[in-house]
């Protein structure tokens, strides 16, 4: 090839490179050999046919731009795959061959570093890369309890196990947001054993690093081709700790592959531990495509969920160690105090598992507050005295203190009064007796009967419910 050609192409890669930056450039690039230039028409050649493509969709316009900066002669571009048949016969006259799929699988490319790095389809390292991320036999539908801060996020995840192959997707993708703990993967997992097991369509979980690794690997290894297809082979693309993807690269072939799959009806689910719109790191077209499905967020596992799910433990656990048994208050301390999130819950449990095995002991509440002492954070709940429970709960509801203690029995007073003794109850270790007695002189009889009413209602009033989150908030903050 003509010096002056050499010299040209080397100025028009550092240009290229100036333009796009060193990520995208050894990205895309860096592979891209100069064929020749014949009749203002510039041969460019990449090893791959997923490169040539992606090239050709992306950066075209630029790469001409690049030459024409260079050149004035030159008016078009062409990208060709360059195949191992036509490297090794170096006579042959340059054309486009495109390599055939025996090609790709076996790749016997003895091209530069790439030599001598054969790769079949049946490659391991290939099938890991594709075969998605181990999942944990016990996150399931089965055990995932659901509360109050997860029921929407469960009702989707569901909805997607079970849709049939010909159903519309009804949301695309599915975002499931919340902080660490709350059961995202768990979800997410619980999607995959569910999906597949319904075999209509394949589900794929991987975390955002295997997706990384996975297509990383398999550009490396010139499969990019391979990954893409088996990517598109999948009816359900479960993604897992979204905000660990890194790389611009990276992040550019997730937004091709999220369009390429939603685009085609294929389902997506993401979770992360945050909104799309606080991705930082992604750009804006992929940020409001990930909040163009059904975004839902997690909250924090309320006592009643944290109980149930304490529960629910125990029983998994009884299965292989039928002495194991937790007393119900143990399960309340528990549930009250370790507030963190359902990974403290498990440890928990876990250490109680252990001392009782260990030591032969049934568990006990002061077995357990000497074991998990130091999951309970940040602090030990703060002790809630009655006046307070009256001060806020009057202010809340805009009656008085002395309202409260009254004997006035107009529902403007009565229903808060009730969720007065309620809280005392529930926040407090007061006895019925002794909140009767600070509620105006009341009957434990009377006490009781107002948080057996509020604990009715909280069921099914989701207003109500809210209300005495927060006031819950107020007080233990
Ligand atoms: P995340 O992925 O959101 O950080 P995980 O899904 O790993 O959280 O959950 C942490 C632990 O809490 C796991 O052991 C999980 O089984 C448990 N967990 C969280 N939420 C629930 C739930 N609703 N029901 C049962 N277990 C739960
Ligand atoms: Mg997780």
């Amino acid at each position: 090839m003509p010096n002056a050609n050499m010299e040209s192409w080397s100025k028009v890669q550092q240009r290229l490179r100036a333009e796009v930056g060193d990520d995208i450039y050894s990205s895309w690039f860096a592979r891209m050999d100069l064929e020749g230039i014949e009749d203002g028409a510039v041969r460019l050649s990449v090893p791959t046919r997923f490169l040539k493509s992606w090239i050709q969709s992306h950066y075209a316009e630029r790469v001409l731009a690049c030459w024409q900066a260079e050149s004035v002669d030159v008016g078009r571009i062409e990208l060709t795959v360059r195949s191992a048949i036509l490297r090794s016969a170096i006579a042959k006259p340059k054309a486009e061959v495109a390599p055939t799929a025996a090609d790709l699988g076996r790749n016997g490319n003895g091209h530069g570093s790439h030599a001598g790095r054969s790769l079949s389809v049946g490659d391991p390292s290939v099938h890991d890369a594709l075969g998605g991320s181990p999942l944990d036999a016990r996150l399931t539908f089965e055990s995932f309890v659901v509360g109050r801060s997860n029921t929407l996020a469960h009702a989707a995840a569901k909805q997607v196990a079970s849709a049939k192959r010909t159903d519309p997707v009804m949301f695309n993708p599915l975002y499931i947001h919340a902080g660490v703990g709350l059961g995202k993967t768990h979800l997410l997992q619980a999607i995959t054993w569910a999906g597949n097991a319904a075999g209509e369509r394949k589900v794929l979980y991987l975390t955002a690093e295997k997706f990384m690794y996975g297509f990383v690997s398999a550009l490396r290894t010139q499969t990019a081709l391979a990954f893409k297809d088996a990517l598109r082979g999948i009816g359900v693309l479960v993604i897992d700790d979204l905000q660990f993807l890194q790389g611009k690269s990276t992040q550019a072939e997730f937004c091709h592959t999220l369009n390429a799959l939603i685009d085609a009806g294929r389902q997506v689910v993401i979770a992360s531990d945050r909104p799309p719109s606080e991705l930082e790191s992604l750009d804006d077209r992929v940020r409001s495509r990930l909040a163009g499905g059904l975004v839902v967020e997690m909250g924090q596992l309320g006592e009643e969920l944290r109980f149930d799910i304490l529960k629910a433990r125990v029983m998994a656990a009884r299965a292989h160690h039928p002495s194991f048994d937790v007393p119900g208050p143990v399960l309340s301390y528990i549930a009250k105090t370790v507030t963190h999130n359902g990974r403290d819950l498990e440890g928990a449990l876990n250490r109680l598992l252990a001392h009782s095995k260990l030591t032969g002991h049934a568990v006990t509440l002061e077995m357990a507050e000497r074991e998990v002492r130091d999951l309970i954070r940040p602090q030990e709940p703060k002790r809630v005295k009655i006046e307070d429970i009256q001060r806020v709960v009057a202010r809340q509801y805009n009656v008085s203190r002395s309202d409260l203690l009254s004997s006035r029995r107009t529902a403007n007073v009565v229903r808060p009064r009730q969720v007065a003794m309620y809280l005392a109850k529930t926040l407090t270790l007061r006895s019925l007796p002794e909140i009767g007695r600070r509620f105006g002189g009341r009957d434990h009889t009377t006490v009781l009967h107002a948080v057996r009413k509020i604990e009715g209602l909280v069921g099914n009033d989701m207003a109500l419910a809210e209300e005495i989150e927060i006031l819950k908030r107020q007080l233990q903050e």
